[in-house]
Formats: structure tokens, sequence, C-alpha cells
């Protein structure tokens, strides 16, 4: 391994391949940052970074068969950049190496760096380890030291920003690997994340959104229990920040409060990532979900009465460990009464170290499970389908994400409820730029999306400015400024909430 840092002449190049959820990816722009920090830039292509970084994700299924699989290809390329006298420094970091530990090292000797999920901030020492001792350097911390929020950030995307404001998690839900990878829950001082956002925002960032486990009991750890409702409300005094969100809450420890502070705080937008896992008592009592159906149902209804045009997108684990077919139509019945204008669902798989995977003798035949996941699917493509249909007709005000990866002539933007909205690209006499806000009239609906025909009005807004002066300096707008709320690489089993 060469230099960590990079020199004037030459600096060192980087990469980040993130796997998992809005946490990672809120730590991937932590490690990014760190890097350019101390000299490295990002490549420009991820095959020729002199370091490349896996951040890892623990829950997805066969993480660690992926993870050893990549480790595989990038030893390949390493072998051939020193037959030709460079070197490829290799990072393993977040949950996986946290879970693993010495392993990644003993069966991939060729890796760098392995860190966890509570030491990023020590990347640069333990690089600068690495090189001096020409050996993988593991290092691995039980307790978290510096909140990751306090690290720099080289944000992936200009207007949005990840902004987490607790980590780790008090729950104990029978299917999650999570609390025994980021510890117990841990909330930020408002404070502190305050700070951060008016630094955001002085840095042209209009959007935030707030992560945490469950971010309905941050605050409970902290002095002065300045609560989540508290949080929000601070948030909207921030001049020049349009839209905060938030994920993930847990229904149990949604108060009342929140709702309120929702509907009187007009950046706070109008959206709500309810995870339900299953409409079944018996299952949610199972999963220790410490909330029961009727909870559920009258959380949704109090936001409907409260809020009438917010949205409602949830999480739905099919095949849980002893789940009869009168448990899954119990889920069925929950999202025909609910109508979620978007759900995730995921088939039961089980993830070594957590207490449903001791379950053996409970689990559901595979095929029964693929069998009630078409049903679940088919309702939920339904119910996306009829809330997209009825935004046909209405003026919708969209921040602007940016351009469609298959077709220029066709931009991307999230209405106020985080519905996907596909308009015209912008023309020299209705101009905007991604993080600018315009106004389009919905023409038509899909499964997941609509379509609006060209922006009416545009307000221009100190992202967009910036966008724009990025562009005049030759920057191509990317489609990747839409802030999801469960990784798209996800799909068999959730991450937060
Ligand atoms: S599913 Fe969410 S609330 Fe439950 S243990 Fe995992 S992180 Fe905590």
């Amino acid at each position: 391994m060469t230099s960590p840092t990079a020199t004037a002449t030459a600096p060192r190049t980087y990469a980040v391949r993130t796997f998992g959820c809005q946490m990672n990816e809120h730590d991937s722009e932590r490690a990014a940052g760190i890097l350019e920090a101390v000299g490295y830039r990002r490549a420009v292509d991820p095959m020729d970074a002199d370091l490349v970084l896996l951040n890892t994700c623990a829950v997805r299924e066969n993480a660690d068969e992926r993870l050893y699989g990549t480790l595989g290809h990038l030893k390949g390329l390493k072998d051939a950049r020193r037959a030709e006298g460079r070197d490829l420094t290799i990072v393993v970091g977040g949950c996986l190496a946290q879970k693993d530990g010495d392993t990644v090292a003993e069966r991939a000797p060729w890796v760098d760096v392995v860190y966890g999920t509570h030491n990023l901030g020590h990347l640069p020492d333990l690089l600068a380890r690495a090189d001096a001792d020409h050996l993988p350097v593991v290092e691995l911390l039980e307790t978290l030291e510096v909140f990751p929020s306090a690290l720099p950030a080289q944000r992936g995307v200009r207007h949005h920003a990840w902004v987490s404001i607790s980590v780790g998690c008090d729950n104990t839900c029978a299917f999650c690997i999570v609390p025994a990878l980021r510890g117990p829950e841990r909330s930020r001082p408002v404070e502190d994340v305050l700070a951060e956002v008016r630094g955001l925002v002085a840095d042209d960032v209009v959007e935030v959104t707030l992560l945490g486990q469950n971010v309905n009991s941050y605050g409970r750890d902290l002095a002065g229990r300045a609560l989540f409702a508290d949080l929000l409300r601070a948030l909207g005094d921030v001049d020049g920040l349009l839209r905060v969100r938030f994920t993930s809450p847990h229904p149990r420890d949604f108060t009342p409060d929140v709702l309120d502070a929702m509907a009187e705080t007009p950046n706070v937008m109008p959206h709500l990532h309810l995870p339900l896992q299953s409409g079944s008592d018996r299952v949610l009592r199972a999963m220790r979900r410490s909330y029961r159906q009727e909870r559920y149902l009258d959380l949704v209804e109090r936001t409907r009465a409260l809020i009438p045009d917010a949205s409602l997108t949830t999480d739905i684990i099919v095949g849980f460990p002893g789940e009869t077919e009168d448990d899954f139509l119990a889920t069925l019945a929950v999202v025909d009464e609910v109508r979620f204008d978007q759900a995730f669902t995921f088939q039961y798989s089980p993830r070594p170290g957590t207490d449903a995977a001791e379950l053996v003798d409970r689990f559901v035949d595979p095929d029964e499970v693929a069998h009630r996941y078409r049903r679940l699917e088919e309702r939920v493509r339904a119910h996306s389908h009829a809330a997209h249909e009825r935004l046909v007709g209405r003026d919708v005000e969209l921040l602007v994400t940016g351009p469609s990866r298959t077709d220029p002539g066709t931009w991307s933007g999230r209405d106020p409820a985080n519905h996907l909205v596909h308009l015209p690209a912008p023309t020299p006499e209705r101009g905007f730029h991604p993080g600018d806000l315009a106004v389009a009239t919905v023409r038509s609906a899909a499964t997941g999306y609509a379509v609006a025909g060209p922006a009416r009005t545009v307000t221009r807004t100190a992202a967009g400015r910036a966008a724009e002066r990025a562009a005049a300096d030759g920057a191509v707008p990317t489609a990747s400024g839409t802030p999801t709320f469960v990784s798209p690489t996800l799909r068999r089993l959730p991450v937060v909430g």
C-alpha cells in the first residue's frame, strides 16, 4: 500500500460502495468527507480508484457471500495493479465488518483496513497504520466515540442531506440485527442537530431527511428531554430549509404531539413511513413489536384527520416464523384499509444472530411464503396505482431531483408527500435545475409514479442556483437526488423502524 494521503501533484482517488440502508448512505457520505479531508479525490471512474471502501450491511440476505465475492474481484484488481507497479487500498467498514470482525481479514487478507460501526472517525489513522505495517488493520469498538454526523461529509446530492439524530436502538425486534451492531440508542443534542442543519442550508441544501432507527424515541436519553416534536418545530424556524422528512418512526412510540408538530410546521412534509411489519397481533407479539393492529390503524386515522394530504408508506414482512394464513389475511386487511401509497414488502429469511433465526421448527414453507408475497404485492401495487391516480388533474409542487437515467427529455421530482413525478425537461423559456421547485399538472399515473405536463411555474432556490453554477462549470446533473425510504438494494428484510 502506498501513502494514505495524497500529494499536491497526484491526488489519490477513492470510490465508496454502499450496501444497505439510509444510515449507511449517511455514513458513506462521512467516509467520503474524511477521505477528502486527508487529500483524496472522488474517482471519476470507480474501477480506476486508488482506494475502494465497501460500507457493508449485515441485514441483506447472503450479505457475507456478496461481500466475499466482491472482495474476490477486488483481489484480482489489486494483483493486476501490482503487476503495473500501482496499488489498490481496500477498506471494509460498516455493519458486516462489525459483526464478522477479524473474520474479514482472515478470509480476505488482501484487505487493508477493517473498521466497524463505532469508529469511522479513526479512518485516517487506520489507513496510516496499514500503510506502515503492510498488514490488515482491524479495529472494532464496542461503543460509539464520535457521533458520525460530527464528521466531515462529502454529499452525493447537492440539495438534499441525511442528518442523523440518533444512533442505535433499544428495541429487540426478533428479526433485526441492528441493536447488536449499532448498540443502544443515543440521541444527538438538539443544538448539534440544528447547527448541522444550519450549516447545510448555508451550503445550499434545501431538504433534509432526519435519520434514526426509531425517531419517536429521540431525546429520551437527553438532559432536558427535548423530544422529537420539539426538534421538528425547531427545524421549522431554520430560514431557507424548505423540506424536512424523517425515517423511521415506530408505531409504539408515536405520540400525538408529533402529528401536531407535523401539521403545524410548514416545512415538515406530509409523509409518514410507518413500518407495519405484520397486521396480525399474534405475529406482532412473536416479532416483539409492542403495538397491535388497533393502535396502528388508530394512528393512521388520526394522521388522516389531522393531515388530509399525508401519504403513508410502510414495510411488511411476509412469512415470519409461525405466520398462518389467518395471520396473513390480517395483514392484507390492514393493507386494504390503509391503502398505502407505497409498501416495501419482504419475504422473511433468517438472519444469523437474531432470535427469529432460532425458530427453525416454525419456519413457513418457502413456496407458501412466495405465494403470500405475490398476493400481497398485487394488492400493494393496486393501492399504489390508485394513490398516484388521485394526483391526476392536480397541480403539484415538485422539488426537482434531476434528469431520467434513460431519457434526458424527462426529469423527475418529488411532491411534498414524496410521490415520484416525472415532467418534461427544462426549456430555455422555463429553466430549472436540481433543487429548484417546479409546479406542474399531473396528467397520468402508474404504479409508483405519476407523469406531469411541463412546469407551469418555477421557484429558483439556493440549491438550484448552485446546480446551475456547477452546470456552467461542466457538471452533469444526475438522477441520484431522490431520497428513498427503503434502500432499493434491500428487497428481503427491512433495516429500520
Ligand atoms: S426493526 Fe427497528 S425498532 Fe426493531 S430492533 Fe430493528 S432497528 Fe430497532
